[in-house]
């Protein structure tokens, strides 16, 4: 089959540029959803990243686009002002087929004021954050009532940096009657929920397959009760698996194991029924947005935990049940990688019913040692006192980081926003400089205490 840009509807001046600008066939996002976006369908699509979604939604909006109507015709939503710049700049290089159309950027952490100046010139597509759309939408600076195509870009980016709410918002504004394009690095279950409420019978287009399967790899390891911390501390030096959960049958052992860890330089955080909810909360949310590597659990404080993706399960303790162990190590494996689990036991005789081909029973002699092996997470948490109740928004904190010369959108991972408090996970180098512009600065012109966790 060619994957030829002429095999599509579009016009002639639209394949000479792509000719020009060197795209000369489509990649596999861009046949797969092109042919449908072209029949005005909505479209959910998952690639990874480099795949050329970009030019898949702005081939095309611009095809629909009425030049000679200069009304904001196409919104795309991007979760930075970083990536609403790459994508305004690959749109531009596109919409060189026809002259004069004009495509705008509105971002927060950008003074507002010249922003109303180009606003009021008018625009055809804006590329901006959810946020500051918002605002101008808000403000009445911006209208979507002509709006034909609305774009999502990195859905599961904005998501994890907490603007569903900003997302929602926005679509109020918007007509009814629209092309909504869904586009997503992950496809996760959050991400087929706003979906569902967005799209009208979306069509799915996945180009990485993850239906498939993944495989757990169930490893066992003879260990003495005196030795199962080192013996740990051997697993992760050795598999270095980005996050684990370790499942102990008692909360005392549980708190004993994170203390041994954090005095080996592992970075660990206990749940156990002792913790006030706040305090589990702190530690839920570290774990989730990457800011501890190591969660230690009991099976009851580990009910109801919703943490997809683990790299690793490790029954520090063996479960009482076969039940139990194959409940536990169902929370690993992840899109694209296998999981592992790990087991320790004391003698054979414990572990007589788990012997299968599948699974591995090794010599920890063959483990690697833990001379200076440490784990140190990739992002730190950052707590402000206030929340939903403060009427606070992502695009709010996420403004007044960026904001001046402040941190760039990238180094902000999640934004987790509660009714009185708000968790942001930072690039563990940029936590300082968070810290301080957080809490000498204001958030929607008010103070709030910030603290690092
Ligand atoms: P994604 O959004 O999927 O991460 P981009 O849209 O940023 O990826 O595209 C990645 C790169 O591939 C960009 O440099 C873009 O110019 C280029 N590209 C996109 N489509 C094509 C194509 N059909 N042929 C050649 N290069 C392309
Ligand atoms: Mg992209």
């Amino acid at each position: 089959m060619s994957n030829k840009f002429s095999t599509l509807s579009l016009c002639d001046a639209m394949i000479q540029n792509l000719d020009k600008i060197g795209y000369l066939e489509m990649t596999p996002v861009q046949a797969q959803t092109l042919p449908l976006i072209l029949d005005n369908k909505d479209v959910i699509a998952q690639a990874k990243t480099g795949s050329g979604k970009t030019a898949a939604f702005g081939i095309g909006l611009l095809h629909k686009l009425q030049v000679k109507k200069f009304r904001v015709q196409a919104l795309v939503l991007c979760p930075t002002r970083e990536l609403a710049d790459q994508v305004s700049k690959e749109l531009r290089v596109i919409a060189k087929f026809a002259h004069n159309i004009k495509i705008l950027t509105l971002c927060g952490g950008a003074a507002f004021g010249p922003q109303l100046g180009s606003l009021r010139h008018g625009a055809h597509i804006v590329v901006g954050t959810p946020g500051r759309i918002l605002k101008h939408l808000n403000k009445e600076t911006l209208s979507l009532v002509d709006l034909e195509t609305l774009v999502l870009d990195e859905a599961d980016r904005m998501l994890d940096m907490g603007f569903i709410e900003e997302i929602d918002k926005v679509l109020e504004y918007a007509p009814k009657t629209r092309q909504t394009l869904l586009f997503s690095a992950t496809y996760t279950n959050e991400i087929t929920f706003i979906s569902d409420r967005i799209q009208n019978n979306a069509l799915s287009v996945k180009t990485v397959s993850t239906e498939v399967q993944n495989k757990i790899q169930e490893r066992f390891y003879e260990t003495h009760e005196s030795e199962k911390t080192n013996t740990l501390i051997k697993i992760f030096s050795t598999f270095k698996p980005e996050n684990i959960i370790v499942f102990t049958n008692t909360k005392l052992a549980a708190k004993e194991l994170a203390e041994n860890l954090t005095k080996n330089k592992i970075d660990a955080l206990a749940i156990h029924g002792d913790l006030e909810q706040y305090e589990r909360n702190d530690v839920l949310v570290q774990f989730a947005n990457k800011s501890c590597p190591v969660l230690i659990a009991t099976d009851v404080a580990a009910r109801g935990l919703d943490i997809k993706e683990l790299s690793m399960v490790v029954n520090f303790d063996l479960p009482h049940t076969q039940e139990t162990y194959t409940h536990r190590i169902g929370r690993t494996g992840r899109v694209g990688a296998d999981g592992m689990a790990i087991s320790f036991y004391k003698e054979i005789e414990d572990v007589l019913d788990y012997r299968d081909e599948k699974r591995i029973f090794d010599d920890q002699n063959n483990l690697k040692t833990n001379n200076g092996f440490e784990m140190k997470p990739q992002f730190v948490t950052l707590v402000i006192e206030g929340g939903k109740k403060d009427k606070l928004r992502a695009g709010d904190v996420l403004g007044a980081l960026t904001a001046d010369g402040g941190l760039k959108g990238s180094l902000i991972a999640k934004i987790d926003i509660y009714d009185r408090q708000t968790y942001v996970a930072i690039i563990r180098e940029f936590i300082n400089e968070a810290h301080k512009k957080l809490s000498q600065g204001r958030i929607k012109n008010k103070k709030f205490s910030v603290w690092i966790l």
